[in-house]
């Protein structure tokens, strides 16, 4: 009885030499282990999808780069099959035209490591606008940060001074004042006309 449980535990492995994932998520992020244990297969896709879905977008490949001061952890972003890019004058979709530049928005840190979204911004060709480059849904304009990440700064800019805030995030003054100046935009706070922002003003 016995031997027979143990034979069924081993064969629940694939039969191979098993080192159960206990609970971590795994740095290999294309293939997992066949071994691993269902409820431990989560990878940090599907995570993203959780978090940050956009329907007309997918995470492409996940890379730590290393070839800097600090290793930075790099996700490509793909538009899906057959999605037309918006507009970022009108907001309407309208034919591609070609490719724009590779830019990096930087996402919320995760473990101590900068997480960048990596993605080539298409041109659209707009019938209002003329041919404009596309707008995408987790960044604004020429901003560097991801909308979840200015957020995150400007929460956290309510509680600590901008320069703190900067120092400890490992980014500029500027990105945290920005990162305020969209918050009250969006009306978050009730900053008075005297130009002055309340608690997040420091
Ligand atoms: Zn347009």
């Amino acid at each position: 009885m016995r031997r027979r449980r143990r034979k069924g535990a081993r064969e629940a492995l694939g039969g191979k030499e098993a080192h159960p994932v206990g609970g971590r998520v795994s740095w290999e992020l294309k293939r997992q282990p066949a071994y691993a244990p269902r409820s431990h297969r989560m990878q940090l896709k599907t995570i993203l999808n959780r978090l940050e879905k956009h329907k007309s977008f997918v995470y492409g490949s996940m890379t730590l780069d290393e070839s800097g001061l600090e290793p930075r952890l790099l996700i490509r972003i793909k538009p899906r099959r057959g999605s037309r890019p918006v507009c970022s004058g009108c907001g309407k979709r309208g034919p591609r035209y070609g490719h724009g530049e590779e830019r990096e928005f930087e996402y919320l840190p995760l473990w101590g490591l900068g997480v960048f979204f990596v993605y080539w911004m298409r041109r659209v060709d707009c019938r209002r606008c003329g041919v404009r480059v596309e707008q995408v849904p987790w960044s604004e304009g020429k901003h560097r940060q991801t909308r979840k990440y200015q957020w995150y700064l400007a929460k956290w800019a309510q509680r600590l001074s901008w320069q703190v805030v900067a120092e400890v995030f490992g980014t500029s003054w500027q990105s945290v004042s920005e990162a305020v100046r969209m918050a009250v935009e969006w009306g978050l706070l009730s900053s008075g006309n005297d130009g002055n922002h309340g608690d997040w003003d420091r």
